[in-house]
C-alpha cells in the first residue's frame, strides 16, 4: 500500500490491505485504475470529500459476505467484479443494495418495487378470489402462492438481466482498460527492444561497433559527397604511407593540389549548419552594438559592418567545424588501417 502515492486510494483500499499485497505489480495498475473509477462514480453522487470512506465502506461490507479476505481466492476478479463494484438494486443509480449512497437510508426506489409487491400480492389473491369464489382457503392458498412464485420467478429474471447486462457493460469496460494497458507495455517493451538492437548495430559504412546502424563520422560522409571525397584522398594518403616513401610523396602532392577545390565545396554545408548560423547571428549582434553605430544601428553603415562580420564569423566556424570532421576522418581511417594491417610475427601474441 506503500506504493499508493494518492491519499485516496490509501484510504479506499486500507480494508483490503492483505488483497493488495497478493497482487503483482500490473493488476495492481488495473485495480488501481478500477478504484479510481469507482471513485470518480462516486463523486458523481456524493461530496468528494466521504467519497474514499464511502468506498472503503463498499469493500467492508462485501468482505465480509465473502467471509474476510482470507476466503477471497481470486483477489483481482474479486476487487473488480465484486468488491469495488456498486449494485444498483432498482433503477435508481443511487442506489448500492438498497440503500442510497448519498443519504444512507433505505433506498425509496427499492421501498417502491415493495410497494409494487404488495401491489401484485393484492391483485394476484383478488384474481384468485374471482376465478374460485368459495374455493375453501387451502386451495385458496395454494392458487396465491403459486401466482406469487410465477410473479418472482419473472421479477427474478428481469432482474437477473438487468444485472447481467451491468456486469457485461463493466466487463467489456474493464477488458478495454487492460487491452489498452498491455498495448502501452508491449509497446514500450518493443520499443526498447528495437532501440537497443539498433544501438548493437555495427556501422553499416566503416563496421565501427554499437553505432546504432551508422556511426556519426559516417553519417557525415554521407551527408556531405565533398567531404567523402576528400576522405578518399585522405585514405589514399595514409595507405600510400604505408608503402614506400616516393609513392607518400607523390599522393601528398596530388591531394594538396586537389585539396583546396574540393575544401572550397566542403565549406558550404558546414557553413550551413546550426552552428555557423549562431555564429553568424552573435557577430552581426555585436558588431551592430558597436559604439561608432550608437546613433543609427540600423542604418547602411552598421548594417553593411554586421554582415561583413557575421560572414567572417560563418566562414570562421565552418572552417573550425570542417576541420574537427576531418581530424575525425582521419582518426578513422588511421584505426582502420591499423586494424586491416597485418602485425609482425614478432609481435604476435596467439
Ligand atoms: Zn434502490
Ligand atoms: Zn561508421
Amino acid at each position: 500500500m506503500a506504493d499508493l502515492p494518492d491519499l485516496r486510494l490509501h484510504v479506499t483500499l486500507a480494508p483490503v490491505a492483505d488483497l493488495w499485497a497478493r497482487l503483482s505489480r500490473g493488476p495492481q495498475a488495473v485495480a488501481r485504475r478500477a478504484a479510481l473509477q469507482a471513485l470518480e462514480a462516486l463523486s458523481g453522487i456524493v461530496d468528494e470529500r466521504v467519497v474514499p470512506q464511502l468506498l472503503a465502506d463498499r469493500l467492508t461490507d462485501r468482505l465480509q459476505e465473502a467471509g474476510g479476505e482470507a476466503l477471497v481466492r481470486e483477489p483481482m476478479g474479486w476487487l473488480l467484479g465484486r468488491g469495488l463494484v456498486q449494485r444498483q438494486a432498482c433503477a435508481d443509480p443511487r442506489c448500492d443494495d438498497g440503500i442510497r449512497l448519498d443519504t444512507g437510508s433505505d433506498c425509496p426506489r427499492c421501498e417502491d418495487v415493495v410497494q409494487v409487491r404488495r401491489a401484485w400480492r393484492s391483485r394476484i389473491t383478488a384474481e384468485a378470489d374471482e376465478r374460485m369464489p368459495g374455493a375453501d382457503s387451502a386451495a385458496r392458498r395454494d392458487v396465491i402462492e403459486a401466482g406469487l412464485r410465477r410473479r418472482a420467478l419473472i421479477e427474478a429474471e428481469d432482474a437477473a438481466i438487468r444485472r447481467a447486462k451491468a456486469e457485461a457493460e463493466q466487463g467489456r469496460r474493464q477488458a478495454a482498460c487492460a487491452a489498452a494497458e498491455a498495448r502501452v507495455q508491449t509497446e514500450h517493451k518493443f520499443a526498447a527492444v528495437a532501440e537497443a538492437l539498433l544501438q548493437a548495430e555495427p556501422c553499416a559504412d566503416c563496421g565501427a561497433q554499437r553505432s546504432g546502424g551508422l556511426c556519426e563520422a559516417c553519417g557525415y560522409r554521407r551527408e556531405t559527397p565533398c567531404l567523402a571525397a576528400e576522405a578518399g584522398l585522405i585514405t589514399a594518403a595514409w595507405s600510400a604511407a604505408l608503402g614506400d616513401a616516393d609513392d607518400v610523396q607523390a599522393v601528398a602532392a596530388a591531394v594538396q593540389a586537389a585539396l583546396p577545390d574540393y575544401r572550397q565545396k566542403a565549406l558550404a554545408m558546414p557553413a550551413r549548419t546550426p552552428e555557423a548560423e549562431a555564429e553568424a547571428r552573435r557577430a552581426y549582434a555585436t558588431e551592430q552594438g558597436r559604439r561608432q553605430y550608437r546613433r543609427d544601428p540600423d542604418g547602411p553603415l552598421a548594417a553593411a559592418a554586421a554582415r561583413q562580420a557575421a560572414e567572417q564569423a560563418r566562414e570562421r566556424t565552418a572552417h573550425h567545424l570542417l576541420a574537427t570532421r576531418l581530424e575525425q576522418l582521419r582518426e578513422l581511417e588511421r584505426g582502420r588501417i591499423a586494424a586491416a594491417t597485418p602485425r609482425p610475427r614478432s609481435e604476435r601474441t596467439d
